[in-house]
């Protein structure tokens, strides 16, 4: 599956720790991240994470068009809720999407540990039929 990660700075260590955490699970699956969201999670885990540009920057956009062309299967995106971002409609923008494609997305860590149990039981397999052009492993 393809798990997009993107962590805002006052989450970012809390995304390092998370990954941490999870690496056995997220190295099975190909993961995508905006660029210093995926920077330090990369240096902190070892894990092969394609990075975009930084969020601000436009990796936010990038993932978007990912997600719009129905190529993102999880969404973990760690937004700081106290502080207000210049790129903020970029976050309303892929929440949205995620509702169009029925793409899992948790945006802090209690909904993330959900998730990444359910991903590892093989609940979110059903991504995978619907959407088969996914690459996947295991
Ligand atoms: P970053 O972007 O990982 O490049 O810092 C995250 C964000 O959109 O705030």
């Amino acid at each position: 599956m393809n798990i997009a990660l993107i962590a805002h700075d006052a989450k970012k260590e809390l995304m390092v720790q998370f990954c941490i955490a999870y690496c056995g699970v997220l190295s099975r699956h190909n993961i995508f991240a905006t660029g210093t969201t995926g920077k330090l999670v990369a240096e902190a885990t070892g894990l092969e994470i394609t990075r975009f540009l930084s969020g601000p920057q436009g990796g936010d956009q990038q993932i978007i068009s990912r997600i719009q062309c129905n190529e993102v299967d999880l969404l973990l995106l760690f937004r700081d809720p106290l502080t207000a971002k210049p790129h903020e409609p970029n976050e309303a923008t892929l929440l949205r999407l995620c509702d169009v494609h029925n793409i899992p997305v948790a945006t802090n860590i209690a909904t993330a540990e959900a998730i990444i149990h359910s991903l590892e039981r093989g609940d979110l397999d059903w991504r995978d039929i619907v959407n088969p052009k996914s690459p996947k492993e295991g």
